[in-house]
Order: structure tokens, then C-alpha cells, then sequence
């Protein structure tokens, strides 16, 4: 079974735990605990191979300027990067989270190299208040390489699903070049990191 750990970035309010909540249970709750962060666990099949799926939603609250990242870029496979399309100051902190990951990679570790990011503009139903262009969010993308769409958490559960669908369809054909390059070892790498930078975990 493939080990897949996604984390959800973004400001406050941008709606990271809504859209990880929705990819999980299908459900949108319109309020959603934000004083913990937290990592919820998920089985599921995708293309015919089993996964573990860990998505880490981080405390919304405080360290809200906190852009080290160091524990996240250790233990992510992939991001999503979401900011609210109403709300030009989350588009700029997702910009800072795209700079300081692409800065990662110029360092030496595969992993992160191999990482996959998804930009996502969320509340695409407040589109009446739209302080960012969908024309800005593809350039950023386009800029930092990495894949981009606008969708709304509350009411497009089939874009929700397909966005979290791609990143690990990325994900996982990475690990099989990774595979191939390293038939060893990565594996337990992997989990000694995830020991040392564990999280709480949540079951859903
Ligand atoms: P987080 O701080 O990034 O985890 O943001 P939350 O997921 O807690 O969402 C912040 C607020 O935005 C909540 O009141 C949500 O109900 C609301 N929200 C999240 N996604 C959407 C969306 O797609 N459309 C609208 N209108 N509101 C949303
Ligand atoms: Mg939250």
C-alpha cells in the first residue's frame, strides 16, 4: 500500500479545513474547528492501487505569518496551496508559500524535488466580491510550475474530489520513478521522518 501525505496550505480563513473536510466526508459544515491542527487518515483506491492517505490541515490561528515551513516540507508528498478569491491579502500569503517551497527545491533533498503543489482559488460562489483574477491565479501557477484551479468548497463536491484526485495521481507517479531510482530504503526514511515531526492524528 502506497503512503501518501498531502498538506493543505493557505491564510486563515481560505477554507483549507473545508476542503479537506469535503474531499473526506462529502460534507461542507460552514464552520469548522481551527484552534488545533490536525491530520486526518483515509483509505481509498486510486487506479487500482490501494492508499493511505494522510492530509495534514494546520491550526488556522496563530503562526499565521509562520513561513519556515521546515516541518511540513519534511513531510509532505505534495501541497495544496488555497487562498480565497475574495480576499487579495490570502492570494498574497499563498504567493509567499509558493516562493518558499519553490525555494526548497533548489536544496538537495528528492523528495521535495518530486513534490507535487496544486494552487487552488476557493470560494469561486463569492465571485460577486472577487478581489483576485482567475488570469492572476494562473499566472502564479504558471510561474511557480505547479497546477492550478478556482472552485468553491461549498458547492462543487466533483471539482473538490478532482483536484485532490490529481494531486495524488502526481503524487504516486512520482513515487514510481522514485521506485525505480531507489528500490530501497526510501520507505523507512519516510517513516522516521514522519516519527520525528509526527502530528496529532484524526480518523475519518
Ligand atoms: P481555514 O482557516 O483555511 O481552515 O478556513 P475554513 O475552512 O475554516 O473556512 C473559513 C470560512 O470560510 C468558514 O466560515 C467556511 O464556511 C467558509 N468557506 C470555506 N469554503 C468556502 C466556499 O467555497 N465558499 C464560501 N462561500 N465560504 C467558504
Ligand atoms: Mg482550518
Amino acid at each position: 500500500m502506497a503512503e501518501v501525505k498531502v498538506a493543505v496550505l493557505g491564510g486563515s480563513g481560505a477554507g483549507k479545513s473545508a476542503l479537506a473536510v469535503r474531499f473526506l466526508t462529502r460534507r461542507f459544515i460552514g464552520e469548522y474547528a481551527s484552534s488545533a491542527e490536525c491530520i486526518y487518515t483515509k483509505h481509498l483506491c486510486l487506479d487500482g492501487r490501494q492508499i493511505h492517505l494522510e492530509i495534514y490541515d494546520p491550526c488556522s490561528q496563530p503562526q499565521q505569518g509562520k513561513l519556515s515551513l521546515t516541518d511540513e516540507l519534511h513531510w509532505a508528498d505534495g501541497f495544496i496551496i488555497v487562498y480565497d478569491i475574495s480576499d487579495r491579502a490570502s492570494f498574497a500569503f499563498a504567493k509567499a508559500l509558493l516562493y518558499r517551497i519553490r525555494e526548497s527545491h533548489v536544496g538537495v533533498c528528492k523528495k521535495m524535488v518530486e513534490s507535487s503543489v496544486f494552487l487552488v482559488g476557493n470560494k469561486q460562489d463569492l465571485c460577486h466580491m472577487r478581489e483576485v483574477g482567475w488570469d492572476e491565479g494562473q499566472k502564479l501557477a504558471i510561474d511557480n510550475k505547479c497546477q492550478f484551479c478556482e472552485l468553491s468548497a461549498a458547492e462543487h463536491y466533483q471539482e473538490v474530489v478532482a483536484m485532490f484526485t490529481k494531486v495524488l495521481r502526481n503524487i504516486t507517479s512520482n513515487f514510481k520513478v522514485k521506485e525505480k531510482r531507489r528500490p530501497s530504503g526510501s520507505k523507512s526514511m519516510a517513516k522516521l521522518i514522519n516519527n520525528v515531526f509526527g502530528k496529532r492524528r484524526k480518523s475519518v
